[in-house]
């Protein structure tokens, strides 16, 4: 087995990388936008790089689930799906936190790509809805209050 020099290609993998990890900090902003107030003032979040450049959404303390999914995306849409997921499993295998719940009915939310591959919390109660667009959850929930029926 030959030796490969630490060259070009290194650098280009490299440089991925951390392209890959912006483009998830970045979407990891728009998702925490959508956390209850509760869970925002006791915990922070941040993107983890585990063993073999593997990428989770962990705890500021450090704290993550290794048996997440590795994040990974190819533009900003499907950045801020991937990342929700990410959250929603740290929330839940970390802190034992079912996140976030429907403001209309007590189930919690799944994560769907619309047709224009822009992520949305979906709500699977009576023949399912769209909830709100991921970042947008709690525009929804204050509109919500003021209106009975819909
Ligand atoms: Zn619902």
């Amino acid at each position: 087995m030959g030796q490969i020099k630490p060259g070009k290609y290194e650098l280009m993998r490299n440089a991925a990388a951390k392209k890959m990890k912006s483009l998830l900090r970045d979407a990891l902003l728009v998702v925490e936008q959508d956390l209850d107030d509760e869970i925002k003032n006791s915990h922070t979040f941040k993107i983890v790089t585990g063993f073999g450049g593997t990428k989770f959404v962990g705890l500021g303390d450090g704290r993550y689930w290794g048996g997440g999914t590795n994040l990974w995306a190819a533009d900003k849409s499907e950045a801020v799906l991937v990342v929700a997921e990410g959250l929603q499993e740290c929330l839940m295998e970390v802190l034992w936190v079912l996140w976030p719940e429907c403001p209309e009915h007590p189930f919690g939310l799944h994560l769907r790509a619309d047709a224009e591959g822009r992520a949305v919390w979906l709500c699977k109660s009576e023949g399912a809805h769209i909830v709100a667009p991921v970042g947008q959850l709690k525009t929804v929930k204050q509109e919500d209050g003021s209106n009975g029926d819909n």
